[in-house]
């Protein structure tokens, strides 16, 4: 769960990147951040995992209050999150297993629920038999979903992806979006940071539109891709409405 009240951002240079935002964000929503470059996009998820602090107001996430918060707290504040990252932060000198583990051995998790609970999500996100090879051997799409399947390794009450569409094509992109989707539907909270009103349409949510540091627009709109779905034989078909 994810409270902002009053938040504003002052960089040291005088910056104001978010200024006085009042959001909530409830458990399973599927929520858009959507606004130009500068808009203030990276600052709020920087709040979110408290990368940066909050110069004014208060912000509340899975229960800790980022405002008070103490610094050995934060990497307990951070496991309650999965992150994909817009440039993946692989380590290339690890295999896509070791990749995904690292979250799970850093907690002290034992080898055995390591293993199984790796083979799971490297499963769920389709890449089974790729458990062996270096991040550097994998097609960008690939890369993100070794990033997402470390997202999710140790169960997250949220997802934050940033710009999951940035690195990788358009077929792909639509791929890990339909993952997304997915992991939603079971549940857990997905935050989506893109540029990309065209995603936003395809798959419908709650879209939060920032702008100059503030939020310009908040709204709910249905899900085309839901319609597709169940509509095979139109798929591809263009749309005309
Ligand atoms: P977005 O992610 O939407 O592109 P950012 O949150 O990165 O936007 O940036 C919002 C504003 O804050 C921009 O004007 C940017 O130049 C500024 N900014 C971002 N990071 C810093 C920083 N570390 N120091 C000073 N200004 C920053």
């Amino acid at each position: 769960m994810i409270h902002l009240k009053n938040i504003s951002k002052i960089y040291s240079n005088g910056t104001e990147a978010l200024k006085n935002i009042t959001l909530d964000i409830e458990p399973g929503e599927f929520v858009f951040i959507v606004g130009p470059s500068g808009a203030g996009k990276s600052t709020f998820l920087k709040l979110l995992i408290h990368e940066e602090k909050a110069t004014f107001g208060r912000i509340r996430v899975n229960g800790y209050d980022l405002m008070k918060i103490k610094n050995r707290k934060v990497p307990y504040l951070r496991r309650t999150m999965g992150i994909v990252f817009q440039d993946f932060r692989l380590i290339e000198k690890m295999n896509v297993f070791d990749n995904i583990a690292f979250a799970m051995r850093a907690i002290g998790t034992p080898e055995r629920a390591i293993r199984k609970r790796v083979s799971f999500v490297i499963s769920a996100v389709g890449l089974t038999g790729k458990e062996k090879s270096r991040p550097s051997e994998l097609s960008g799409g690939e890369q993100q979903r070794v990033s997402l399947a470390r997202a999710l390794v140790n169960n997250p009450e949220i997802i934050i992806a940033d710009e999951p569409t940035g690195n990788i094509d358009p077929k792909m992109s639509f791929e890990i979006m339909k993952r997304l989707v997915d992991i939603n539907k079971k549940g857990t909270t997905v935050i989506v940071v893109t540029h990309e009103h065209e995603l936003v349409k395809e798959f419908g949510g709650r879209i939060i539109i920032i702008n100059g540091g503030e939020i310009q627009r908040d709204e709910r709109i249905p899900a085309k891709i839901h319609e597709q779905e169940n509509e095979d034989e139109n798929e591809g078909s263009g749309d005309n409405s």
